[in-house]
């Protein structure tokens, strides 16, 4: 995998932004595959409303955000209207982000973020409407409110992860597409957040009961919290994201 946009295609190129998307999607074209099933992915002819890429075999589709420089924490977006609309439907596709270095055109960190992960909770209103137009109301998206099994890198600080990395990654959460009930669903992506908080392999019962308070504010109907976490964690065990090592021990996979 090369980590270098390829200048000399955007030559003719005088607008700086047209020139980073032609050089972008030149370099996705060549150098991504599918994270679903490992084919190469390819540029919809005419730009389409909801997606930049598809994989002709397996179907899926990708929308590509660009950001120069540093990640940041969040990728702005269209209307916040059309994006939450967006959500509920079935063609919404996944999202790739791409990272680089405007001074020599390079790729610093390249992520696949699967659909399955994109719930109302990620997008955020940007205060201002577009010029003239005060009630249009833009949206961006919160990396910080995913989880971290819902970022798969390519390429992270410029250092390339295998292939089989990257299959393995999308393969573990496909399971999520499974659950239609909004709220079952949030409580799985809020437990695999406090299992990022906890920032280690293995965790027992006990420090995911810490998270009681804070998840109690979230759902406060709920008087059965730490059944909750447990009963997730048995979800998890099940769906292969992690497995029990005994005593209330639990350990990523
Ligand atoms: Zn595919």
């Amino acid at each position: 995998m090369k980590i270098i946009f390829d200048t000399k295609i955007a030559q003719s190129y005088k607008s700086n932004s047209q020139k980073i998307r032609v050089l972008s999607e030149s370099w996705v074209d060549n150098e991504i595959f599918c994270p679903n099933c490992g084919c190469n992915v390819s540029s919809y002819e005419n730009s389409r409303p909801v997606a930049d890429f598809y994989c002709s075999s397996c179907k899926e589709d990708y929308e590509l955000k660009s950001k120069k420089n540093g990640m940041g924490k969040k990728i702005l977006d269209g209307a916040y209207k059309t994006m939450i609309e967006r959500l509920q439907s079935a063609n919404n596709p996944n999202f790739f982000f791409l990272n680089y270095d405007i001074k020599n055109y390079e790729v610093l960190n390249f992520v696949v973020i699967p659909k399955h992960f994109f719930v109302p909770e990620i997008i955020i209103k940007r205060n201002q409407g577009i010029k003239d137009r005060p009630s249009y109301i833009m949206c961006s998206i919160d990396l910080t409110r995913i989880p971290k099994s819902g970022k798969i890198f390519y390429i992270k600080n410029k250092k390339i992860e295998s292939k089989e990395k990257v299959l393995k990654n999308w393969s573990k959460t496909l399971f999520l597409r499974k659950s239609k009930k909004a709220e079952l669903k949030g409580w799985i992506l809020d437990i695999m957040k406090c299992i990022d908080r906890l920032e280690k392999n293995e965790f027992t019962i006990d420090e995911m009961y810490s998270f009681e308070n804070l998840l109690s504010q979230k759902y406060t109907n709920n008087k059965h919290i730490k059944d909750k976490i447990r009963q997730q964690l048995q979800f998890l065990r099940d769906k292969n994201y992690l497995k029990f090592t005994g005593k209330g021990k639990y350990k990523l996979i």
